[in-house]
């Protein structure tokens, strides 16, 4: 086995929404603040919604309940569930319909793993299965084997084998098992968004742990929310999403697989089919979610050099990324937008500009 992991020292999650953890939060209750947390994809999500009175505010959580419960079930790649009646059409070599909302968020995965050069590739579920990175909890027992993995990437599965016209999707290549895991909270919770504003809420702040995502503003201020720092108990920053403003973050070293006394990061590089052993953690801001989501896996995958070309070709232009040797590298839009907590950056900030790299050609 090549692919030795570093070794990550904590795990915490990645973003928090500052002034709404915790006690803070109970010792000094904002009256106009409704929050409540659900449960998606073996993460909490919270909901916080400002500015309206709270029987508004929780019919409108409840509605995004009832989506998110429905989204893990249709989306879930290996549960019973409409993805999971897919893969086993795909894996036969036959077409399948799906719902609308099922189509539509793998046609944004199938834009994104071609403007990602594949680095992003939801096409990869057996690979991801076999590592075990496919179930809520952590896995355990040995790394898959050299010869299982050589096997399962030998085939190419790619999303740019799958055609989705309308409502029906097919693949030309049966190795394609789809896993929505590295977007699936980000694209989820651009619809979350979409309910909330159904239900008349302009203010609202979702945070499920490595993704945050906001409507409007906190009453006066613009919602404030923090990157944890991957080495050390705090945060490396601070910033102020706008409105419609999305902050994903990939970490290393939230989930991973723990064997022999490495961790193996639970992000995989579809050209290889192992993990990706330096970089600990890759944020990523944009107006959408899914965007945001795989972005910050993709580049998690392209590395401390070719990241920038990827964001560019993705169409992200802030971007924030801290090797395993604690190195920060960030684009200047990006670096504008962070306010080291308390001082100073745990390390120098690296501005690294990013190249007039075109999008591919996706269709
Ligand atoms: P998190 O779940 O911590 O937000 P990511 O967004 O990076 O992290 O998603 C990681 C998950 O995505 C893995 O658990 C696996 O299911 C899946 N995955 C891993 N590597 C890739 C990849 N290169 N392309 C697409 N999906 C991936
Ligand atoms: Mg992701």
């Amino acid at each position: 086995m090549k692919a030795g992991g570093a070794l990550f020292r904590v795990s915490v999650a990645a973003l928090t929404v500052l002034g709404l953890a915790g006690t803070v939060h109970a010792l000094r209750p904002d009256p106009e603040d409704v929050s409540q947390s659900l449960y998606l994809f073996g993460t909490m999500v919270e909901v916080e919604i400002h500015g309206v009175k709270e029987p508004q505010a929780r019919a409108a959580i409840a509605r995004v309940d009832q989506h998110l419960q429905q989204i893990h079930t249709d989306w879930h790649a290996w549960r019973p569930g409409a993805l999971e009646t897919l893969n086993a059409a795909l894996a036969a070599g036959e077409s399948a319909r799906v719902d609308p909302a099922l189509a539509q968020v793998l046609a944004q995965g199938r834009d994104l793993a071609c403007t990602s050069d594949g680095l992003f590739d939801p096409a990869i579920g057996a690979l991801i299965a076999a590592w075990g990175f496919h179930a809520d909890t952590l896995p355990e027992g040995d790394p898959p084997l050299d010869a299982t993995i050589d096997a399962l990437i030998a085939p190419h599965p790619t999303m740019l084998d799958v055609t989705i016209s309308g409502t029906e999707v097919r693949s030309s290549n049966p190795a394609v098992q789809l896993d929505l895991g590295a977007y699936a909270k980000g694209a989820a919770l651009d619809l979350a968004e979409e309910d909330l504003r159904a239900e008349g809420i302009t203010d609202a702040v979702l945070n499920a742990g490595g993704g945050v995502q906001v409507m409007g503003r906190h009453g006066a201020r613009p919602w404030r929310v923090a990157i944890r720092d991957p080495f050390a108990w705090g945060v490396v920053a601070a910033l102020e999403l706008a409105p419609g403003e999305a902050l994903h973050t990939s970490g290393n070293y939230e989930r991973y697989l723990e064997a022999g006394g490495v961790r193996f990061s639970h992000i995989l590089d579809p050209r290889t089919g192992r993990p990706v052993t330096d970089i600990v953690s890759v944020s990523v801001l944009a107006e959408n979610g899914a965007l945001a989501d795989a972005a910050a896996t993709a580049l998690s995958v392209a590395g401390a050099q070719d990241w920038p070309r990827i964001a560019a070709q993705m169409g992200v232009k802030n971007v924030l990324m801290i090797t395993g040797q604690g190195e920060i590298f960030a684009t200047p839009s990006m670096r504008a937008r962070l306010d080291p907590v308390g001082g100073d950056f745990p390390a120098p900030v690296t501005l690294v500009d990013l190249p007039a790299s075109p999008r591919p050609r996706c269709d």
